[in-house]
């Protein structure tokens, strides 16, 4: 059994993470920091979190057999675990469960989130449904254009979003925007970030809320496996595509004691690790600070942060998790990249091949199991994180794939014709 304590009392894992925060928002922090404490393993908090994920989100969300895709690969076993069934189309909402569950307990009646492409913000603004607390999401403004459909969701909620346009107007001024309003209404205000990334205890407390994804795991693949005919073990591999890296952390985390099985993350290449236009920060970036804590970022020799660029907007992040950082550098994780281009045939193979519609940031995650597959024996088996259904993905695939689909770009905006 590997040997596994992180991060230490002010959230350092190894040299990365901490709480690099105004003055203001150290006292929340620590306000945050206690709660967190005492509730972590309260059994009345427990006992709801379960609760909500069970009758709310719809969990345990099952791991699948992708029978056909493996036997096409002519390799290892590849499984999927379906986050994309969850209540919202991904695994956001495990955490934000979590934390307006927190905000309840610390009598915060407001909460604010920021978003990029909306599915944090979508997550978010559903659970502040559910439990009647205010919402209000800060969006990049190009992103407010780009992801409509997620935008009229959270109105629908009763959220209310607000555009942000200074800087490249994307999700990195909306976290600044998002800050800025905290500060000023800390008193009753809680902050739901939606990544492992932030100044501590975020990313422990998200990376917790986040590990009911590899605990279902853990009892789920022995089982399937036995099902199917093969020896009842733990996966070799276990793949997840990383932007902040929660979803990759929530199915990570129960499995870094269990030495034999390979922890490995997928970045997003872009269009190529040398083309500068990727969001791969750990392969690339180096480290330094950014929105609250210390780890791999994408930045220029003045520590400008740069540009970056994926298919998938939830890939599309200039820093990553501090844990991933830590995981990398000592070797237990893995992180490799795959570029939209085979993200994009990797979702289309999905659709065709298994009837499961990926979101572009999984699909990363399928493509790269797809070339692992092939490397290794039929005995072997591979687990990927669904972290998503690809719906909110569709208009970008027509627009990309000038394939024969009924919402070509010419279409848009049209009535559709004959079909569905
Ligand atoms: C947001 C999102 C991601 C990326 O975020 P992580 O924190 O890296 O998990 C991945 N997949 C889906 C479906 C998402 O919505």
């Amino acid at each position: 059994m590997f040997e596994y304590h992180q991060p230490d009392l002010s959230g350092h894992f190894g040299i990365y993470g901490g709480s690099f925060a105004s003055e203001t928002l150290t006292h929340a922090l620590e306000e945050l920091k206690a709660a967190y404490a005492k509730y972590q393993h309260d059994p009345e908090f427990q006992r709801e979190f379960r609760y909500e994920l069970a009758h709310f989100v719809g969990r345990p969300s099952p791991v699948y057999h992708a029978a056909r895709m493996s036997r096409e690969m002519g390799g290892a076993q590849i499984f999927l675990k379906r986050e994309d069934l969850n209540h919202t189309g991904a695994h956001k909402v495990n955490n934000t469960i979590g934390q307006a569950m927190l905000a309840k307990r610390m009598g915060k009646p407001r909460i604010i989130a920021e978003t990029g492409a909306g599915q944090h913000g979508v997550a978010t603004a559903t659970i502040c449904a559910r439990y009647g607390l205010e919402c209000v999401v800060y969006m990049g403004s190009e992103d407010v254009k780009r992801q409509s459909p997620n935008v009229y969701r959270m109105h629908l909620l009763g959220a209310k979003v607000v555009p942000v346009d200074s800087g490249s107007k994307t999700l990195k001024d909306a976290l600044n925007e998002a800050m800025r309003d905290w500060v000023t209404n800390v008193e009753n205000t809680f902050y739901i970030i939606g990544t492992v990334a932030g100044p501590h205890p975020y990313p422990m407390m998200v990376r917790d809320f986040q590990s009911v994804i590899g605990e279902e795991c853990l009892t789920q693949m022995p089982l399937i496996q036995e099902e199917i005919g093969m020896a009842p073990k733990q996966p070799d591999a276990v793949l997840a595509c990383v932007g902040g890296g929660s979803n990759a952390m929530g199915i990570f985390y129960p499995y870094i004691p269990y030495e034999n099985t390979r922890l490995i993350g997928v970045e997003a290449t872009g269009e190529g690790l040398d083309s500068g236009k990727h969001s791969a920060s750990l392969q690339r970036g180096s480290p330094g600070v950014l929105h609250g804590n210390r780890t791999y970022i994408l930045q220029d020799d003045n520590g400008q942060i740069t540009e970056t660029h994926s298919i998938s907007a939830g890939l599309d992040y200039p820093g990553v998790g501090p844990e991933h950082a830590f995981l990398k550098d000592i070797g237990r994780a893995e992180y490799v990249g795959c570029t939209d281009k085979e993200a994009l045939e990797a979702f289309h193979y999905l659709c065709r091949t298994e009837g499961i519609i990926p979101a572009l940031e999984s699909s990363h995650a399928v493509a790269y199991a797809m070339k692992l597959a092939k490397t290794m024996r039929p005995d072997q088996s591979i687990l990927v994180n669904l972290s998503g259904r690809g719906d909110k993905d569709i208009g970008t695939v027509a627009d990309l794939s000038n394939a024969e689909f009924f919402c070509r770009p010419s279409c848009r905006g049209q009535s559709v014709k004959g079909g569905l």
